[in-house]
């Protein structure tokens, strides 16, 4: 047998370890406590268009054979908010792929391209011009995963675009270490308390407004799940009835 004797600096090093541990089980529980709260709050989302669904089905039953109307009314709304259904599973599977770093391949991308397959794909689908503003000279390659970083910008410009209906600019600016892609829109704005909360899956300011515009209120959490997996961050610039600029940095 060896006598294992605890010196002064053994319970500290045991403290430590203890103190580590603790650290350990309260990040577990707090990712537990997240889980928790995304499946409930997915579960209620999804519950919203299921029960119209239902209610409509048990129309057309009742009542869809004799009155045509009924039958056009309830065909539109089930086809909605099966849509609508289809678009919130569809988010939460990106966003599960995207927590997962190890699912991003990078290779060189050219961030201008990129920048203006966006614009060109939202300006033909909103009907409205989007203007893209670069620095110059810029070095424009960065290392990224082109589709996931398409997305995260896509759904910023997306955002400008549903709530803002005056002029977008996007800037495009080089910061040695990384590239700063800035949209700035002249909408509504965010409160303090709000920008806080925007990355907050399932977060929505103005609910009937995002459900309107067809969002869902995950945009901005795969937006930061993108960003944080590319080793970048994003940062939020907002005044209430001003307008917000959201910049993304994203390492070179
Ligand atoms: P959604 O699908 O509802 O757009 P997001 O996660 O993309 O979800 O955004 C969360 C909420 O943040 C939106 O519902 C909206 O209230 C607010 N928001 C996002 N972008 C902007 C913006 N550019 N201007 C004002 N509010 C915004």
């Amino acid at each position: 047998w060896e006598k294992i004797s605890i010196t002064a600096n053994g319970k500290d090093e045991i403290a430590e370890m203890q103190l580590a541990y603790n650290q350990m089980i309260d990040r577990i529980d707090e990712n537990m406590a997240k889980q928790a709260r995304f499946v409930s709050d997915a579960s209620h989302e999804l519950k919203t268009p299921l029960s119209v669904i239902t209610s409509y089905t048990e129309l057309l039953q009742r009542r869809g054979k004799e009155r045509t109307e009924i039958f056009d009314e309830a065909v539109d709304a089930i086809l909605s908010e099966a849509g609508r259904m289809k678009h919130i599973t569809e988010q939460m599977l990106m966003l599960a792929k995207n927590e997962t770093i190890e699912n991003v391949r990078f290779a060189p991308v050219n961030i201008t391209d990129l920048i203006r397959e966006v614009v060109r794909s939202l300006s033909i689908a909103y009907n409205r011009d989007i203007h893209l503003y670069e620095e110059s000279p810029l070095s424009r390659m960065v290392s990224a995963d082109k589709q996931k970083l398409y997305q995260a910008i896509y759904i910023l410009v997306d955002n400008a675009c549903k709530y803002s209906d005056k002029e977008i600019n996007i800037y495009l600016v080089d910061k040695e270490e990384h590239v700063l892609i800035s949209v700035h829109d002249f909408g509504d704005g965010l409160s303090e308390n709000d920008q806080k909360l925007v990355f907050d899956r399932f977060y929505r300011v103005d609910k009937a407004r995002s459900r309107k515009a067809g969002g869902s209120g995950l945009g901005l959490a795969i937006c930061k799940a993108i960003i944080d997996a590319h080793g970048g961050y994003i940062t939020i610039d907002s005044q209430l009835k001003k307008g917000s600029t959201f910049s993304i940095h994203i390492p070179k």
